[in-house]
Parts: C-alpha cells; sequence; structure tokens
C-alpha cells in the first residue's frame, strides 16, 4: 500500500504514476488517483495494477498541478473500484488517500448515518473524510480546524493525505503509524510513504512524526502537533540510489 501526492508546477499525473509504482514493493489490490484543475475535482481509481489504472486513464483530460495518488491493501470492504481510494466527502469537494486503520470507524459511521450521512464504500476511509467533512460544515472551521478535531477522535493507525477544490494550491497530510515522508523542492512539494518516489525531484525530505499534520499551501509547509502548536519542520538529505 502506498501514498504519493504532488502540488508544484510540474504534471501532477505522471508524476504521482510513476511514484506508486515505485511503491507497488509495498503490495496493492487497487489503485488510485485525484486531480485537481479548473474544471473541478477529478477521481479516477480502479481495482488492479497501476498499469490497469493508467489504461483507464488513457482517453482522460489529466493536465493538473496538484493531486494525490493511492495503492490500496484493503482491510475494511473487499477490493474492488469502489473501495478503492481516493474516497470523496459528501459535496465532493473534498478527497481522502489513507493508508492504514481506522479502528473506531463503526462508531463514527453509526452516528453520520443517524445524521443523514450515506455511504458508497466500505471502507474505514470513506468514514473519515465524511467525518471531516461533517465536522467542518458544523463548526464553520477551516480544512486544517477540522481535520485536527476529527483525529483527536480516531482511533487506529493512517497516513493521509486530503485535497480540497476550495483551496487548489492546498494540500493537507497527516500521520500515525503509517510512513509520510515530505520532499521539499523549489515551489513544489510531494508526499510519499517513503523517499522512492520523491528522491529523483528533490533530496531534500521532512519525515512527518506521529501525531503530526503538515499543511502545503500557497508554496509554504507548516507542520503542527494535534495541539495545534507550531513544529519547526526538520529537512534531511536523503542519500538513496534509485
Ligand atoms: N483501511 C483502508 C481500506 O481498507 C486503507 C487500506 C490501506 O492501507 O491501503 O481501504
Amino acid at each position: 500500500c502506498g501514498i504519493v501526492a504532488y502540488v508544484g508546477h510540474r504534471e501532477a499525473a505522471p508524476l504521482i504514476l510513476k511514484g506508486l509504482k515505485r511503491l507497488e514493493y509495498r503490495g496493492y489490490d487497487s489503485a488510485g488517483i485525484a486531480l485537481l484543475n479548473g474544471h473541478g475535482l477529478k477521481v479516477y481509481k480502479k481495482k488492479g495494477k497501476v498499469s490497469d489504472l493508467e489504461g483507464e486513464l488513457k482517453d482522460k483530460e489529466l493536465k493538473a498541478r496538484i493531486g494525490i495518488g493511492h495503492t490500496r491493501w484493503a482491510t475494511h470492504g473487499e477490493p474492488n473500484d469502489i473501495n478503492a481510494h481516493p474516497h470523496y466527502s459528501t459535496n465532493k469537494r473534498l478527497a481522502i488517500i489513507h493508508n492504514g486503520i481506522i479502528e473506531n470507524y463503526a462508531a463514527i459511521k453509526q452516528s453520520l448515518v443517524n445524521k443523514g450521512y450515506s455511504f458508497e464504500s466500505a471502507t474505514d476511509t470513506e468514514v473519515l473524510i465524511k467525518f471531516i467533512e461533517d465536522i467542518q460544515t458544523n463548526m464553520f472551521c477551516t480544512l486544517e480546524e477540522a481535520v485536527r478535531i476529527a483525529l483527536h477522535e480516531v482511533v487506529g493507525a493512517y497516513a493521509i493525505v486530503i485535497i480540497d477544490e476550495e483551496n487548489p494550491t492546498q494540500l493537507i497530510a497527516a500521520r500515525k503509524g503509517s510512513p509520510l515522508v515530505i520532499g521539499v523542492g523549489e515551489d513544489e512539494f510531494f508526499f510519499a510513504s517513503d523517499a522512492t518516489p520523491i528522491i529523483e525531484y528533490t533530496k531534500e525530505v521532512v519525515y512527518l512524526d506521529d501525531y503530526e499534520i503538515a499543511i502545503v499551501k500557497d508554496n509554504e509547509l507548516v507542520i503542527k502537533n494535534l495541539a495545534n502548536e507550531d513544529i519547526a519542520p526538520y529537512i534531511e538529505t536523503v542519500e538513496l540510489e534509485l
């Protein structure tokens, strides 16, 4: 299972697909990508290999400078196109990719169902993005705040990246228990499960720690803990051979 996300000046789709292939050794059953351009948020996902997803994307308009990509190792819900990531919020403005397990997803899902939410997939991940959406809607807060509030309630392990149609220069990521590396380039940022999809573009990386949230917006990286305190990013230089 793996995560690759990008925001910057390059074409996001080929970069993300290439990155997902570098993470194939981690094992997976489905793959998907969400891209944001002038025409809104588009999600493509498919059971099978990254090459199957690429086949699906052949005749699609993929121009975008920001996107998130995922390879799934199913834990909740069988491997199929619908359960593949990214998953949308109800308003289709947010999309999430997630590696890990939300252990208390059933209780959160039940409370959302009671409020009228419905679910397309059988995943714990769709529950998380709709939980975040619900917090954002009801508390009139920013996405960053909604993510932080949601993660206080979540039990389990996660590496997540969220893309928001309303903020086309922003990616929000967080981790607990599952790895997440941030590549810091010149006016571009990368997120990945390990450094292998990143090092071709930059050797400067930040290893996100448990209970940290990374916000990239308008070419700036801010890292905070779940108490909303700023964490100075510790940038390391990786010396990996491709
Ligand atoms: N628990 C999530 C799912 O089953 C994520 C699995 C993964 O780590 O790829 O969809």
